[in-house]
């Protein structure tokens, strides 16, 4: 008999418990990072020519490092620990890192090209408590650009679908460098048809640099986000992306270097990925100190960026500041010709925790369920 099934279900549904335990959390304490990426290992087996992100040669970062990396963000009260690279199934021990976040309850997460995906190495991956998987897949067939392809990959998805207890997402890109665009339209469809989650993300050029999406792109976006399954993704298009894909700037206050955190191979803080150096202090020196002066810091950088993990951090902040102009901002209709509409559990939540005269019972509840006080 195939247990998979019910095993994921049952997983899933605890891990919805510890989100929602961690957005309690995340709404109630300012200056605690909700989320940080941890690079276990520089090098990638891949060379995607828009990448700054990987080198060829670096060896994996000592374990006991990276277990004690965690331990010092479990220590700020971070909510989800993300590996990520360079290609982090390049670490030879991986899954004990993984152990090691879960054993602190923050949530599990690694993002990877899925090119050394086993049907063993999903099985290893279950064993370790992992909550989500994210696979960026940049065309359909390989190129000079990308290798990261619908077509290499698919028999890896397939055995993902059905072995997998964690969480998968699967990215679609459009934007400079993507030969196809309506490539993306592709993938989202054929990882949808899988069961999985859908995201769509803008890529930038071998500079860094964003260029605005011609008609054909924007339309193939919206497209791809029509058919992502998260009410906070949809949010996060209606944000953000809509207006980066027409070249225009975002007004928002990225709360990097606070809410997010990038730590790097050797153990510095930085805002991100593409602003490394700023503030570039050792975690090991990190304190409640440095995480309120970032939260307040302007970024110069902010209007046209991409980086969609701050984004949907900033979000969280927004909501917690505002919550009723960020959610009519979020659920603005997508043209003049049609209503605004909350959906339904959103209007539920909102009418709770915000407009209702009860709403201080309702949120010291929520608190005290997720012990999140
Ligand atoms: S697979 Fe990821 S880390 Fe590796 S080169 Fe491509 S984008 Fe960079
Ligand atoms: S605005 Fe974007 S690029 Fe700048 S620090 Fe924040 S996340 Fe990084």
């Amino acid at each position: 008999m195939n247990l998979v099934p019910l095993r994921r279900r049952a997983r899933r549904m605890e891990r919805r418990f510890r989100e929602a335990r961690m957005l309690a959390r995340a709404f109630r304490h300012q200056y605690q990072p909700v989320a940080a990426h941890l690079i276990p290992v520089r090098r990638c087996n891949l060379s995607c020519a828009y990448c700054n992100e990987y080198d060829d040669h670096s060896s994996p970062v000592p374990t006991r490092d990276v277990l004690r990396r965690v331990d010092l963000l479990a220590g700020l009260g971070t909510g989800i620990v993300t590996m990520s690279g360079g290609e982090p199934l390049l670490h030879p021990d991986l899954d004990q890192i993984l152990r090691h976040v879960r054993a602190h309850s923050m949530i599990a997460t690694v993002i990877t090209n899925g090119y050394l995906l086993t049907r063993d190495r999903i099985r290893r991956l279950n064993r370790a408590g992992l909550d989500h998987l994210q696979i960026s897949i940049d065309n359909v067939l390989p190129d000079e650009v990308s290798k990261k392809s619908l077509k290499v990959l698919d028999h890896r998805l397939v055995w993902l679908a059905e072995s997998a207890e964690f969480d998968v997402t699967i990215n679609a890109v459009v934007g400079a460098g993507v030969r196809e665009p309506s490539d993306a339209l592709v993938i989202a469809r054929r990882a949808k048809a899988l069961g999985f989650s859908t995201t769509a993300g803008i890529i930038h050029d071998q500079r860094g640099r964003l260029l605005p999406l011609d008609d054909r792109q924007r339309m193939i976006l919206e497209g791809v986000v029509g058919l992502g399954k998260s009410l906070f993704d949809f949010a996060n298009y209606n944000r953000f992306q809509k207006n980066l894909a027409i070249g225009e700037p975002n007004h928002w206050h990225c709360r990097a270097g606070a809410r997010y955190l990038y730590v790097c191979e050797d153990g510095l803080v930085h805002w991100c990925s593409q602003q490394r150096g700023h503030p570039g202090i050792a975690l090991e020196r990190y304190s409640q100190e440095d995480l309120r002066r970032e939260y307040h810091v302007e970024k110069k950088c902010a209007p046209l960026c991409t980086v969609g993990c701050v984004h949907r951090v900033a979000q969280l902040d927004e909501l917690r500041q505002n919550p009723e102009a960020t959610l009519r901002e979020w659920f603005s209709a997508a043209d003049e010709s049609e209503q605004s509409r909350l959906p339904r559990p959103i209007g539920i939540l909102k009418w709770a925790f915000v407009t209702s005269s009860r709403r201080d019972f309702f949120r010291n509840v929520a608190l005290r369920a997720f012990r999140a006080r």
